[in-house]
């Protein structure tokens, strides 16, 4: 499946909801989370439908995982966080945490994210 109908980030990667897009890659686009839980946050949104990394993770799938990390690295560039760090969230499932069934990546910072997790 590639675009899912009554899936909210579908409709953000088809640009059917307005969404600044703070990057784009042959993969995945990047937006501001609506609800920030820090100065950056920022989802890494895969282009293509998957339910979770359960979904796209299967031997035989779609292998975006270089391409997650390279993004990883030109946003710490970009929002200057290479020093001091960042938080890298994959929300899984019910006690995951998951709200929407669509392949994301949080990028969390200008704080200090405490461990263990809430
Ligand atoms: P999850 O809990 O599934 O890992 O995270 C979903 C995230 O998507 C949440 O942090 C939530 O604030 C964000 N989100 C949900 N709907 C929208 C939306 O329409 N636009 C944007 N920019 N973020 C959204
Ligand atoms: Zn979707």
């Amino acid at each position: 499946m590639i675009l899912k109908e009554e899936c909210i980030f579908c409709k953000i990667v088809n640009k059917n909801i307005p969404v600044d897009i703070v990057k784009e890659t042959d993969n995945f686009i990047v937006i501001k989370d609506i609800n920030p839980v820090s100065q950056v946050h920022l989802l890494i949104i895969s282009k293509r439908h998957y339910d979770s990394v359960l979904d796209a993770g299967g031997e035989g799938e779609w292998n975006g995982g270089n391409e997650i990390f390279r993004l990883l690295c030109a946003l710490a560039e970009e929002f200057k966080v290479k020093d001091k760090g960042f938080r890298t969230v994959i929300n899984t499932g019910s006690d995951g945490g998951q709200t929407v069934n669509h392949l994301h990546v949080h990028f969390m910072a200008g704080r200090w994210f405490g461990w263990p997790p809430g």
